[in-house]
């Protein structure tokens, strides 16, 4: 360490992993906390931690969170450091406030740019502006209606009375009465209205000190560079320091949490109510205790396990008794810890039937008492300790910065700085020594623990009952307040309560002089070190199998050489031109030559040696020019090596791949003679990681809603092996709780929650991920997951019943069902996953089933049992993908032989052909009802952009549907990607016939698909065109809104890097549509994003007020935007260019986020789509921008596209007016029941 940086003192060095070492250190200058964990990532991550307790439900923490972003004593600027963040080819930044801290991140790509920020970033932790303009706008006003508003207010008031919120409150009041854990540190509204700005400087100046800020950082990044960063900044602090005359750590400051918690003695019991729209749906029960104290982290983990012995899975005694039966007690079981200073556990009963509800502690108690009388399977114990090491060390893998940081955070909030004791960071951290401990426990440990530290400890039991009532009081009552406070304070005084806020948004808006932001330099892109991944198939169609890989890199090297010829042939011409020109300018010289020759005869001699001089000094200066024209070709050179460079690199890459086949072909066995598709990706890791993906276009219309059914099934149901033997689905649960550290199943890539597919929905995904040493078993269990699992009755029944009730849980989520309508009108009915995987479907199908299974059981089984065959029985429908460290495995290929992996007589492998996976086939299946899309995109080009609303609805009307086939995109360059676009609805047409007479085949096909699926569409479709969807809720105050709009779905698309770039540009903070519906506090939230595979931007405003108001603010943001011709700012258009760097880096951030990458290339139909987007992006121009912008979102709020708006059910006849004034018309629903269309 270099002498400068001596005052930063090493406390830590801790061994994390192979791969992660941190260095914690304190600097005994200021008494800041820095800790830098090292990890072979392309992002840097820092997470700033200051413990924040609250002294009651005002919100401060809460409120300095928001403050912090809006300007410091060096940089007084609104919103400064998204900007410069975003130069410094970062993500946006992020806060939130937890109980026990308040966290700030910054996240970069490569670590030049971290570096930049890290001291701005810190200057407004400690030296914030607190303005009160911020504090009108952000966090809490009265507008000049007598209403409220602000930032923080909207978000409070969104969800301060739900269910878990009111549950939580009470749970905190009554286990830690008497310490700063009873609060709430998000506030209440109430607490938000009484609070003052001067109130929150008090609280700062208390709390956000150098010695109560704890910096991690985790990435590529060196120490003494972060120290050299820090160096003005704790000189800052030292001189504010002399100005107070103290020093660091001067008496006064009192540690967060430093006072004595009083002991939670006596049980207690409560019934509350929560609003709720039926007031007939389901509640929920929530059971706290407290553990103990942190600091005993050996029991601290005990509990934790015994926990999940009693809760994490179908087999667990409680889910066993209370949820997997066929009349349950509640949906779901999910058991959280409170991890302060002292621990509490939480175990929450969700779904619960009404007539349950006061049965649930009984039922629960019960258990646990037959669990401690009949004894433990120490078996299980063992294997979910064990389970709990792997998972240790995946998510160390899979989220490095958010286990050390949050480790970290707990250690400083509570550990080390209250005992000075250091040695638990590294204990936390490898938490690997208790675990072994807790393996050699006797079941006597276990049961003792559920008898006396579980059962006889002091509960609370709160039972949560949803209230028609309540929600309509809670209205009533706000705007009772509302109208009070009105005549109280009078139109004079609100008039001036419209004028501050109005000066407010002025003052917030300064913008950011240039200056300071140039100080901000560009990283370079290149200097950045990514993961290797090397990838191998046995994709024999596309004609780039790689086990045939001479033959297939030669085309792919041949194709990219024609296209650098031709490159290098433009670049030949350019310069032939430039020489033109340059003979072109000496010409005119020699004319301006000759004419300054006439001048001069007339002028003085005297004035003809002064322009001598001067042609002189022009002269040097184009000597000059010359000099940098050589400087530049000098850059081209380095850029011919960079090329050279990059060839290398693939040729090393081939090199590699050859390794990997070399290494997987052994014994006569080759990639090729594997009988389905394979990818093998490999990857440095500890894991294995297999996806099945299944490709469901092809399953008949009527089985597709039962997907949602199978992906709660699964891994739940009993398996018949081909030996006759059974295993039950207790054993499976087991087996996979041995041998992974996950598994699940699920509609779409990536996890999806239920009711909502994950990207690619018409994909059914089945992944399991386990340690390396469990390879071979791991692929077995895929098989038998494949192809032996059945689906009784009963097991049919439980998960029907279980899915219902979630249902129920899931409608009072306003986002999520604002969202599912959405998805619901804009995709086909029967045919895309995103609808008949929708909750508005589910509910009556699942009803039906549930029904059908009832009257006619052996049919219904039999029903399912055929959705089975159809849906596995044809291998050519899958894609089966590996990551793994393969050198690590021994004969990596042996379990994936025929013989091995597919069931003998189950296929005939000459009629199911290995056939490719068509990119295409996984373009959206839109509804028709947006059709005709881009047509009109192209007349408003010509038409130079009307802005007349009702007129555009009869314009849509007179094109609709008629031609799906044009070349939409209009503007010639285009007809590739739109005819792409129409060859992508053609064939899911084509694929509609082909399974309607498929169906066909099947007895009861056409009356069932009319009776289960088939929707009035076309008149469906009629009468909702180009209407506004308004949905009334009884119990929200303020609206929810969501737009979709017909977008590109190619991601081949030559414009879309361009208008990734408009659309980041339009929407950043600060842009004026942020400042529109945040900036004044109209909304919490807007977003507009392009989501390529399903075709759509969608636009959406969370959490509104007046959702009209700001809807007609956002559209008139945007329009004025596109039409007047706006300059755009480059500043801006390169931080926009940035982010979107950052992001494709952070797609690449672990092992596990490269190998899902190389997945979803696959059905992107584009190789490494981020690094070439990553190159895409920054050639865009800002002419290429404005084109696009003009092109895809001039029709972004006219007809054309469809917006869902969810509102109080007492504000629909407001809603339809004021819709009305703005030129939409719209049709109402009272209540979701009433929508299901
Ligand atoms: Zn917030």
């Amino acid at each position: 360490m270099s002498s400068e940086f001596k005052h930063w003192k090493l406390i830590n060095e801790i061994q994390v992993t192979s791969n992660i070492t941190l260095h914690k250190y304190v600097s005994l200058k200021t008494g800041l906390t820095l800790a830098i964990s090292n990890v072979p990532t392309p992002i840097v991550s820092g997470t700033f931690i200051v413990a924040t307790e609250p002294f009651d439900n005002s919100g401060i923490p809460h409120i300095l969170e928001h403050l912090i972003f809006h300007g410091s004593d060096d940089y007084p600027y609104h919103g400064i450091l998204d900007v410069i963040t975003s130069r410094c080819l970062g993500e946006l930044t992020n806060a939130w406030t937890e109980i026990s801290n308040t966290s700030f991140t910054l996240t970069t790509a490569g670590s030049e740019g971290f570096l930049s920020v890290l001291p701005v970033y810190l200057d407004h932790l400690l030296f914030p502006t607190l303005t009160e303009s911020g504090f009108l706008t952000e966090i809490y006003h009265i507008n000049s209606e007598g209403g409220d508003g602000g930032v923080v207010y909207n978000e409070i008031q969104m969800c301060e009375n739900n269910a878990w919120e009111i549950t939580n409150r009470e749970i905190s009041k009554r286990l830690y009465q008497g310490s700063g854990f009873q609060w709430d540190s998000g506030g209440l509204t109430k607490g938000i209205r009484s609070v003052t700005l001067d109130k929150v400087k008090e609280y700062h100046k208390k709390v956000y000190l150098p010695e109560n800020l704890l910096i991690c950082i985790c990435g590529r990044i060196n120490s003494n560079e972060v120290f050299k960063s820090l160096t003005g900044f704790e000189n800052k602090i030292l001189t504010n320091l002399k100005k107070t005359n103290s020093n660091f750590s001067n008496q006064n400051f009192v540690r967060p949490f430093s006072n004595p918690i009083p002991k939670f003695l006596k049980s207690v019991n409560l019934t509350i109510d929560f609003p709720d729209d039926e007031g007939n749906s389901t509640g929920i029960v929530r059971i706290a205790y407290r553990i103990g104290n942190y600091s005993n982290f050996h029991n601290y983990l005990s509990h934790e396990i015994i926990w999940d012995y009693l809760a994490l899975s179908p087999i667990s005694p409680l889910v066993r008794e209370m949820v997997d039966i066929e009349d349950p007690f509640c949906s779901s079981i999910s058991v959280e810890y409170l991890e302060y200073s002292i621990t509490s556990c939480v175990i929450s009963f969700s779904g619960v039937p009404l007539n349950k509800l006061n049965l649930i502690e009984k039922k629960f108690v019960n258990i646990l008492e037959a669990v401690a009388q009949k004894g433990i399977d120490e078996k299980r114990i063992k294997d979910l300790i064990k389970l709990n090491i792997r998972s240790h060390l995946n998510s160390l893998e899979r989220k490095p910065n958010s286990v050390l940081s949050s480790v970290l955070s707990l250690d400083f909030v509570f550990g080390s700085h209250n005992n000075n004791n250091f040695s638990q960071l590294e204990e936390l951290l490898k938490p690997f020594k208790f675990y072994q401990n807790l393996l050699n426990h006797p079941k006597s440990y276990w049961i003792n623990l559920i008898k006396f530290s579980i059962l006889e400890q002091p509960k609370i039991v709160i039972v949560g009952n949803p209230s028609h009532k309540l929600s309509i009081q809670l209205l009533q009552s706000n705007k009772e307040r509302i109208e009070k406070r009105k005549e109280k304070i009078g139109v004079e005084k609100l008039k001036e309560y419209g004028l501050n806020l109005e000066n407010a948004i002025k003052k917030n808006s300064l913008s950011i002089p240039t200056n300071v932001l140039q100080q901000f330099k560009q990283p370079n892109v290149s200097k950045i070190q990514l993961i290797p991944l090397i990838t191998i198939n046995n994709n024999k169609k596309n004609g780039n199998n790689d086990s045939n890989n001479n033959k297939g890199n030669n085309n792919k090297e041949k194709g990219k050489g024609k296209e650098k010829e031709k490159e290098k042939e433009k670049e030949k011409e350019k310069e032939k031109e430039k020489e033109k020109e340059k003979e072109k300018e000496k010409e005119k010289e020699k004319e301006k030559e000759k004419e300054k020759e006439k001048e001069k005869e007339k002028e003085k001699e005297k004035e003809k040696e002064k322009e001598k001089e001067k042609e002189k000094e022009k002269e040097k200066e184009k000597e000059k020019e010359k000099e940098k024209e050589k400087e530049k070709e000098k850059e081209k050179e380095k850029e011919k090596e960079k090329e050279k460079e990059y060839e290398k690199e693939k040729e090393t890459e081939q090199k590699q791949k050859q390794k990997l086949l070399n290494y997987f072909q052994k014994d006569g066995i080759t990639i090729d003679s594997i009988p389905f598709w394979i990818q093998l990706d490999q990857i440095p890791s500890y894991f294995v990681d297999i996806n099945v993906v299944i490709d469901t276009s092809n399953l008949p219309n009527k089985y597709r809603p039962f997907l949602e059914l199978l992906r709660e099934l699964i891994f739940k149901t009993p398996l018949y092996l081909e030996n006759n033997k059974t295993i039950s689905h207790k054993v499976l649960v087991e087996k996979m709780e041995r041998m992974t550290v996950n598994y699940s199943a699920n509609i779409g890539l990536l996890a999806s929650s239920e009711f909502e597919a994950g990207e690619f929905a018409q994909l059914f995904v089945i992944r399991m991920r386990g340690e390396i040493d469990q390879y071979q078993k791991i692929i077995k269990w895929m098989k038998r997951i494949l192809w032996f699992t059945r689906f009784p009755a009963k097991r049919l029944r439980i998960a029907t019943k279980t899915l219902l009730n979630q249902i129920d849980e899931t409608k009072r989520d306003v986002e999520f069902m604002a969202w599912s309508t959405l998805k619901y009108l804009i995709f086909q009915k029967n045919k895309s996953n995103h609808v008949t995987n929708n909750v508005l479907i589910q509910k009556n199908f699942l009803s039906k089933f549930l029904n059908d299974l009832q009257q006619n059981e052996s049919k219904s089984v039999q029903k399912f049992e055929k959705f089975r065959q159809l849906l596995f029985n044809n291998i050519s429908n899958f894609k089966i993908q590996v990551a793994s460290d393969f050198y690590k495995i021994k004969n990596p290929q042996i379990p994936w032989v025929k013989n091995n992996f597919i069931p003998k007589n189950l296929f005939d492998f000459e009629k199911f052909p290995l056939k490719s996976f068509i990119p295409s086939q996984f373009l959206p299946i839109q509804s028709s009802l947006l059709r005709n899309k881009l047509d009109h995109v192209h007349k408003n080009d010509n038409n130079n952009m009307t802005n007349d609303n009702n007129k555009h609805g009869s314009n849509s009307n007179n094109n609709s549907n008629s031609n799906d086939n044009t070349n939409s995109n209009g503007n010639g360059n285009e007809n590739t990607n739109s005819n792409g676009n129409g060859n992508g609805n053609t064939n899911s047409n084509n694929q509609n016939q082909n399974n309607e007479k498929k169906s066909n085949d099947d007895d009861s096909a056409n009356t069932e698909t009319k009776n289960d699926m088939i929707l009035a569409s076309n008149d469906l479709q009629n009468t909702i065109k180009n209407k506004v969807i308004i949905i009334g809720f009884a119990s929200i105050e303020s609206g929810q809104l969501c737009h979709a709009l017909p977008s590109i779905d190619n991601f081949e698309n030559e414009d879309l890097p361009a208008l990734m770039i408009a659309i980041e540009y339009l929407t950043k903070p600060e842009s004026s549509l942020w400042k529109t519906i945040r900036g004044e506090g109209l909304a919490y939230d807007t977003s507009l994003t392009l989501l390529i595979e399903h075709g759509y931007i969608y636009f959406d405003i969370d959490s509104a007020i007046n959702p009209v108001q700001a809807l007609k603010q956002a559209s008139k943001s945007i329009k004025n935007f596109i039409q007047n011709n706006q300059e755009l700012n480059k500043d801006e258009i390169q931080a926009a260019k940035n982010r979107i760097s950052c992001w494709n880096i952070q797609e690449l951030e672990t092992p596990e986020k490269v190998t899902r990458e190389s997945l979803r290339d696959h059905f992107r139909g584009v190789k490494d789509f981020s690094i070439k987007n990553l190159k895409l992006i920054h050639a865009v121009s800002e002419k290429k921008i404005l084109f696009v912008m003009k092109k895809y979102l001039s029709n972004l709020f006219n007809g054309n596209s469809q917006i869902v708006l969810i509102v109080n059910s007492s504000k629909i006849e407001k809603t339809i007016k004021d819709l009305q004034t703005i030129g939409m018309h719209s049709i109402h629903f009272n209540n979701l029941d009433d929508f299901n269309l």
